[in-house]
């Protein structure tokens, strides 16, 4: 089990976690009407900082989300990343943290629907290191497809959805493989379980577009930018047939809990040498020191939490 968070921003206010209780009858947790987001703080130890990578782009993208569960949480980007600052502020981490914002149907009561239900926020922090293997994974395909934009919207990060996700990852676990990667409805890859996927081949840099029924993920947005900017790469956002990646010279997923993590197999067939790849392990160099604050160029994504 997790590690618990100390305290809790729940009804408007910042409380202990233990009070940050919701009844069996709340329809979020009857019918998956809720949004969540995911976003990692950084600690930086030279600097004695905290730094929460991109948090206003994370909180666009989940008023994205409620906006398409239709709730209106009254409130701006700019203001729950004010919020979440508060919370970091007061469980005073010094490490890695992941911070978990949630906007549900809070009603208590029968009655699937998106109207006349009142919604609710929760954010917590807790500390938070690897998501997965960092050398390298064995991942397998799906026999689950991605649940499609027009079944439940996969662009914003639909609680609901996440049963898809559950599925694929627990397959892939019982099957011995360390993720799972699924195909979209016209059999093209998708995405992981829970992280967006690039592949090198030849010299060029492939990733599923963002209406191949991927998440728009703010790490892929974020590889893209040192992709092309920073690596001279080319990149092409585009649909990718399962067998490209047995082929592969280097794979890997994205994303916030799993950061860059080189996937070195696929069915069995190793990617490229079957190790961690060279140009992937300069591209998570690269991220790391840009996510801890490291890159003048990028600062700017790096919000820091304490006062200096
Ligand atoms: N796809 C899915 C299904 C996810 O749950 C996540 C994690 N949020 C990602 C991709 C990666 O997105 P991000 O880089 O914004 O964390």
């Amino acid at each position: 089990m997790d590690v618990l968070p100390k305290f809790a921003y729940f009804n408007g206010r910042i409380v202990p976690y233990a009070e940050a209780k919701v009844g069996v009858l709340t329809m979020a947790l009857n019918y998956g009407t809720a949004c969540f987001g995911g976003l990692r703080g950084y600690w930086n130890e030279a600097e004695e900082q905290l730094f929460v990578f991109r948090p206003l782009d994370h909180f666009k993208r989940f008023l994205n989300s409620a906006k398409i569960l239709q709730m209106d949480l009254g409130l701006s980007a700019a203001q729950l990343v004010d919020i979440t600052l508060e919370v970091l502020r007061a469980e005073g981490q010094r490490q890695d943290v992941y911070i978990r914002p949630l906007a549900y149907q809070a009603d208590e009561g029968i009655g699937v629907r998106l109207h006349d239900v009142h919604s609710a926020l929760s954010i917590v922090a807790i500390p938070f290191g690897l998501y997965m293997t960092d050398c390298g994974a064995h991942v397998t395909f799906s026999s689950w497809r991605r649940v499609d934009d027009n079944a439940i919207p996969p662009r914003g990060k639909i609680s609901g959805a996440y049963v898809n996700s559950a599925f694929i990852k627990t397959d892939a676990h019982h099957g011995g493989y360390d993720e799972a990667l699924v195909l979209n409805q016209d059999g093209h890859i998708s995405e992981g379980s829970a992280a967006n996927f690039f592949m090198l081949r030849d010299g060029v840099i492939s990733t599923p577009s963002v209406t191949d029924n991927s998440l728009e993920g703010i790490t892929r947005r974020s590889l893209l930018r040192l992709l092309r900017e920073d690596l001279g790469m080319s990149v092409v956002e585009r649909p990718i047939d399962r067998s490209e990646v047995y082929v592969a010279d280097e794979a890997w997923f994205c994303g916030t809990g799993v950061q860059v993590s080189p996937i070195i197999k696929v069915d069995h067939r190793p990617i490229g040498t079957g190790e961690c790849g060279p140009f992937v392990s300069k591209l998570r160099e690269l991220f790391f020191d840009v996510v801890r604050g490291k890159v003048a160029k990028y600062r700017e994504w790096c919000v820091p939490v304490y006062a200096k």
